[in-house]
């Protein structure tokens, strides 16, 4: 009893002080690092208490140190995408180009002209940055964007049609994922929903005969992530436009991944463009930054100045607008289309065009790192994937490697990558660990064969000396 009296623990004082000339700490405050040492503190005092073992000053400062570090660290971060889906909700959709990236920093260190006319100096728009871009781009005469598309479809719904009705296909009353659901977000536009035709078949007829004196619009919707296979019959997008304009009624066309450069060499070569749309007669189409076209989040609406105006003015379009480093990558990003450089900078499409050879020889490379290591690995065809609800149900040949650890199953391994810095993302198929090399970006099959060695080949020497 004596001896645990006189031997104390140190004082936070003394730790602070000592806290203060170590590198560790630099850029935390007092505060903070005061808190880490407490805690440090009681926990040492627990185990002292517990086990007798009395932890040196080195060790406490330590800890302390890792603990300010570890509370301190983004939790959002970057990952390595393994999974040969490009477009993964999941690890934040398209990947932006150089310029955008060099656009959102240059307009962020400082003040921006957002919203000031430099002509006038007046007050300006947002949107006047991207709205003659996007026209030049899709032929439309007026252009909008919000936050993302679900906001772009609340907006259109709320300012055409609030308490009144909007006719849609039973065939396209979807949930997109992530709560997105057509039927829900029409009740929160004010819009009343007026279902026509079924499931699998919806006819002009069941539009023509659906329109009434209280109509206010027709409501088109890709169905993204959803296909109808079988008996199933749909109208000619044309077909609708003509019916609705025989009644001076709009067409709202929700199409979700927004393409802005023809896909007719791809593997999704009838993924309609926003410019077929719009080409079809549409009043509006709204669609997202972050899908095909490859930006930032956003919800772009296009179409006529008499669809696109009400909506500007409309109090929701505040609440959903677009923030300015979005603005400055979307701008960034549709100036790579009028360059007509799209296919070759954007990541998006890079990802989406690469050749079977390239793809072959990456994964083939891959593996031979990783076997060097000594894990087993072995090439594999896989079919990638465009995610975010862009078409379904439509493959993209692939390559990948199958990994094996030498005693853990493929979902704990995989949980091993999804730990490693930078975390790395894989797919689990036939029981196997699949990494897709079609989503690596340029320079990250050396980065994942790195991470896999060094996140195996320790269990296994654990493993080696416990035996
Ligand atoms: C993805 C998608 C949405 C939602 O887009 P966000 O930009 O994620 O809000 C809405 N409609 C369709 C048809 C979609 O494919």
């Amino acid at each position: 009893m004596k001896t645990m009296t006189k031997e104390r623990p140190p004082s936070v004082e003394r730790l602070l002080a000592l806290a203060a000339t170590d590198a560790r700490f630099a850029g935390h405050g007092t505060a903070s690092v005061t808190d880490a040492l407490r805690v440090e503190l009681s926990r040492i005092r627990d185990v002292w208490r517990e086990t007798g073992e009395r932890p040196d000053n080195t060790t406490i400062l330590g800890n302390a140190a890792e603990l300010c570090r570890a509370r301190t660290r983004p939790s959002l971060s970057s990952v390595i995408n393994a999974t040969g889906v490009i477009l993964h909700t999941g690890l934040g959709r398209a990947v932006l180009c150089d310029s955008a990236l060099r656009q959102i920093r240059e307009t962020a260190t400082g003040h921006s002209n957002l919203e000031i006319d430099l002509d006038n100096g007046e007050r300006g728009s947002r949107c006047d940055h991207v709205e003659s871009r996007l026209c030049d781009l899709t032929g439309a005469e007026a252009a909008l964007v919000v936050n993302n598309d679900a906001g772009a479809v609340l907006l259109a719904l709320a300012a055409t049609a609030t308490n009144r009705e909007v006719i849609v296909s039973r065939g396209e009353l979807v949930e997109i994922g992530g709560g997105f659901r057509i039927p829900e977000v029409m009740a929160q536009s004010g819009a009343r929903l007026v279902e026509v035709g079924t499931t699998n078949k919806t006819r002009l007829s069941d539009y023509e005969r659906a329109i009434g004196p209280n109509t206010a619009a027709l409501l088109t919707v890709h169905p993204s992530n959803f296909r109808v296979v079988g008996f199933t019959e749909s109208t000619e997008l044309a077909d609708i436009v003509a019916i609705a304009h025989k009644h001076a009624l709009p067409v709202l066309d929700d199409l979700g991944s927004g393409a802005l450069v023809s896909l007719q060499n791809t593997a999704i070569a009838d993924e309609p463009t926003v410019y077929d749309r719009l080409s079809a007669g549409v009043d509006a189409v709204m669609f997202s930054g972050d899908k095909l076209l490859g930006g930032p989040q956003a919800g772009i609406l296009i179409g006529s100045k008499a669809i696109i105006d009400p909506m500007r003015c409309h109090p929701l379009a505040r609440a959903l607008r677009c923030d300015k480093l979005a603005l400055a990558a979307l701008e960034a990003t549709l100036i790579v289309y009028q360059r007509g450089a799209a296919w070759d900078e954007l990541p998006v499409l890079r990802a989406l065009c690469r050749p079977e050879q390239e793809l072959l020889a990456s994964a083939e490379g891959l593996a031979e790192m990783i076997g060097r290591g000594g894990i087993a690995a072995e090439v594999r065809k896989t079919e990638a994937r465009i995610g975010a609800g862009s078409a379904p149900g439509r493959v993209l040949p692939s390559f990948a490697v199958a990994v094996a650890h030498e005693c853990l199953g493929p979902n704990e391994a995989a949980n091993l990558l999804r730990h490693a810095a930078p975390p790395v993302i894989a797919r689990v198929e036939d029981d196997k660990l699949i990494l897709d090399v079609r989503t690596l970006l340029p320079g990250e099959t050396e980065r994942v064969a790195g991470i896999v060695l060094e996140a195996f080949i320790p269990a296994k020497m654990t493993r080696r000396t416990r035996n």
